[in-house]
């Protein structure tokens, strides 16, 4: 079985581009993350990622870039700040990414990992078991929904997506479930001007503001991300998120 975080010349990679190390416990949580991810492959299509650094840089390293701000010490950006004993929201987690890697590194967040699709949620729930992350719940539902749920809306203080669809989809999907002061972390690839200017446009309808933008290059293939912060400064009006499906058929623009 391939090694992901045991392999000496991580440390200093953790280090330097995270400014954060994991200790021998949360270093054996990520090996076993991988070999879950490894065995639940044989019967789900959770990852294309196996082999060993894959999963190191574009899912653990990717997964935690976002949350570099709160790993080491203070936020640098003062709005950045959290809430004590804030929730945590990872929508659309897929396999468990974002959210995993970070309940890994954080274990005092309480995380929930939403997904539409049942089968890798009762997947997630087992992992979680199986690793001890006692901070990380559960749902299976559609963001759409869970954004007008009484439980949930307006309820977390950050919320994870990656991967989930444009930006302007996952603004809507994101900031319905922030409380006022909390952050959504947008994963993105490439950045452009124009998905700057409607994402600013699009944050300001939903209740948000654009408030940092970090560029990061991941540390062995040097692919190029952006980590997009949008605060919640507003009550998101009650029309949105739109019916089930709009979102991502119709980003707001
Ligand atoms: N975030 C993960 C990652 O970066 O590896 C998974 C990305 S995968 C491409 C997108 C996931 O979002 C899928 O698992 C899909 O079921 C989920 N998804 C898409 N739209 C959703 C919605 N409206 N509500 C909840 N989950 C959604």
């Amino acid at each position: 079985m391939a090694s992901i975080s045991r392999l000496p010349e991580y440390s200093d990679r953790w280090r330097h581009s995270l400014h954060w190390q994991p200790d021998a416990y949360q270093q054996a949580s990520f090996q076993a993350l991988y070999e879950a991810i490894l065995e639940g492959n044989r019967q789900l299509n959770l990852t294309r990622l196996t082999a060993a650094d894959d999963f190191w840089e574009k899912h653990v390293w990717d997964s935690l870039s976002g949350v570099v701000p709160w790993l080491g010490q203070e936020p640098t950006v003062q709005e950045l700040a959290l809430a004590p004993g804030h929730r945590v929201i990872d929508i659309g987690t897929g396999a468990g990414f974002p959210g995993l890697p970070v309940a890994i590194a954080c274990p005092t967040w309480p995380i929930t990992l939403l997904d539409s699709t049942r089968k890798k949620i009762a997947w997630l729930a087992g992992v979680s078991q199986d690793l001890g992350l006692t901070n990380v719940t559960t749902i299976t539902e559609r963001a759409e929904t869970l954004g007008h749920h009484p439980d949930h809306r307006q309820a977390y203080d950050l919320a994870l997506v990656r991967a989930v669809g444009s930006v302007a989809t996952c603004a809507e999907y994101a900031l319905p479930l922030l409380a006022q002061g909390g952050v959504a972390v947008l994963y993105r690839g490439q950045w452009t001007v124009a998905e700057q200017e409607q994402l600013q446009t699009v944050a300001t309808r939903l209740g948000g503001h654009l408030i940092q933008l970090r560029p990061w290059r991941t540390p062995l293939s040097h692919s190029v991300r952006h980590c997009v912060y949008l605060l919640k400064d507003r009550d998101t009006p009650h029309t949105y998120p739109r019916a089930v499906g709009l979102p991502a058929k119709f980003p707001l623009a």
